[in-house]
């Protein structure tokens, strides 16, 4: 594999291509706004820049790095060289079923096509294309230079083959796959989103404040981040939509969003993305202010 296209540059689609690059791949990231195009480069110089200073990288490196990094607004153009393709835009099933679709018809025939859904059926979206053989889950973490996890999700017709390529591929990007099958959720999120579910119904029936929840489950459980505070970084709108597919996908009361989650993304208070979650976030400050009064 040579062509690696990523679509959508937020949060994830970044630190994907950022990977990518550093290992020596050829990169096209796309993204349908080009301020989103400009802001991932951005963030992937002001990432390689630490990665410099802590001496992991040299300065020949970063700029080699970021030298393999191209940028599109079309996916039929982005995708028209890609061995592999990965998919990383907003988490919305219509969204990622029409993405689907037309990077089938524009990608070579050859070409996998992965998917870095946190929740949504690896299934579901090979049905969109002519070739669910080569459709797959590979569900990097965040952030996607510093955590090592892959998950490879096989859906119901992904292939040994290329099941086997992908896990073989995220060894070279010196991260660690684990194969999963399809079911919601996965295994990381069917587990994580239930916690950070009943911490934000904790905070929400008055047992105790956003810091203190926080606090019981970093020192209490040796968590390096509290729920809320996580639930923060991976964005309150991402949360929203991975607990409604594990409710819609299992049918169990028990993973219904709190209804203070939803009016908070109702609110536009995504997180650190937004400025403001459970806490609030200043540019260029790690001080964590609380954002939520009860
Ligand atoms: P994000 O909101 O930060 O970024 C999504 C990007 O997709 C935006 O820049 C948007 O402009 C772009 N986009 C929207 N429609 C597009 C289209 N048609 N073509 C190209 N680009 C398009 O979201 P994110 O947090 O990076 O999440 C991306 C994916 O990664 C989601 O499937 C999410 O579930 C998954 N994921 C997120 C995390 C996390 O911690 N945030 C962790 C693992 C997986």
């Amino acid at each position: 594999m040579k062509n690696i296209s990523v679509i959508g540059g937020g949060t994830m689609g970044n630190g994907i291509a950022h990977v990518f690059a550093q290992f020596g791949f050829d990169v096209t990231l796309i993204d349908v706004q080009p301020a989103a195009l400009e802001k991932a480069l951005q963030t992937i110089a002001n990432n390689l820049d630490r990665q410099v200073k802590k001496g992991a990288l040299t300065e020949e490196d970063k700029a080699a790095t970021l030298g393999r990094i191209r940028t599109t607004t079309s996916i039929a153009e982005g995708v028209a060289l890609a061995d592999l393709v990965v998919e990383a835009a907003t988490e919305n099933v219509g969204l990622k079923l029409k993405i689907f679709g037309e990077m089938d018809q524009a990608a070579p025939a050859t070409a996998i096509l992965a998917t870095n859904t946190s929740s949504i059926s690896i299934t579901q979206i090979a049905a969109a294309t002519k070739r669910p053989t080569q459709v797959i889950g590979m569900h990097f973490m965040n952030p996607v230079p510093v955590m090592k996890l892959v998950e490879v999700i096989r859906g119901y017709a992904t292939s040994d083959a290329v099941t086997a390529q992908i896990m073989e591929l995220s060894r070279q990007l010196e991260k660690v796959p684990v194969e999963v099958n399809d079911y919601p959720g996965f295994v990381a999120n069917r587990i994580l989103m239930p916690m950070i579910n009943e911490a934000i119904y904790t905070l929400f029936e008055g047992v105790s404040g956003v810091e203190e929840i926080d606090t019981v489950m970093k020192l209490g459980m040796a968590h390096p981040m509290g729920p809320l505070q996580l639930a923060d970084f991976i964005g309150l709108d991402v949360c929203l939509s991975i607990l409604r597919v594990l409710h819609d996908g299992f049918g169990r009361p028990h993973y219904a969003p709190c209804p203070l989650l939803v009016n908070m993304v109702t609110a536009g208070k995504l997180g650190a993305k937004s400025g403001e979650g459970f806490y609030k976030y200043t540019p260029g400050s790690k001080e964590l202010v609380v954002a939520y009064k009860r």
